[in-house]
């Protein structure tokens, strides 16, 4: 799973490619209001370089998501790291046919509740699904640590998985 999503100051919310973890139907929606950006003082410094790029800008973020689901806009938090870079678009209404627009690539390192990364059957014991779940969590900040947690949970399913076949 991508762990990147792009902010252009013009988008008012977007869609991410993210399933909601409360109804597993609806996905993720950032909208600006929710987004807090506040660029690191490391990063200031550097706008006095005259070599300034936008990908020197560095930032703290934190916001909320919104299931996009009309049965359901549950809400996830997240916080991680932007970094700024310029995009190409194409219009007809910029001279030369196309222009540079600044965005933000947001790095999300933690969120909570984390969609599911596989499917969770409604089969499996609630042990399992907690595990699971935790796993998810880490995958964020630390793929590693979430496949130890995701062997552990696969470990305690194959011990457990004569009793609830039956
Ligand atoms: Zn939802």
């Amino acid at each position: 799973m991508d762990k990147v999503v792009w902010k252009s100051p013009n988008d008012e919310a977007m869609v991410t490619d993210y399933t909601c973890p409360a109804c597993n139907k609806g996905l993720l929606k950032l909208f600006k209001e929710d987004l807090v950006l506040r660029e690191y003082v490391r990063s200031k410094a550097n706008h006095k370089h005259e070599d300034m790029q936008s990908d020197w800008v560095e930032s703290s973020c934190s916001g909320v998501l919104q299931c996009n689901h009309d049965y359901c806009l549950e809400y996830v938090s997240f916080c991680g790291e932007a970094r700024g870079d310029d995009i190409e678009y194409i219009s007809d209404e910029v001279p030369g046919g196309w222009g540079l627009e600044y965005i933000d690539k947001i790095e999300i390192k933690y969120i909570y509740p984390s969609p599911n990364l596989i499917p969770l059957s409604a089969k499996y014991p609630e042990s399992i699904i907690q595990l699971l779940k935790d796993s998810f969590c880490l995958y964020w900040s630390s793929q590693h640590l979430a496949l130890i947690k995701c062997e552990l949970s696969l470990r305690r399913f194959l011990m457990t998985k004569s009793s609830f076949e039956a």
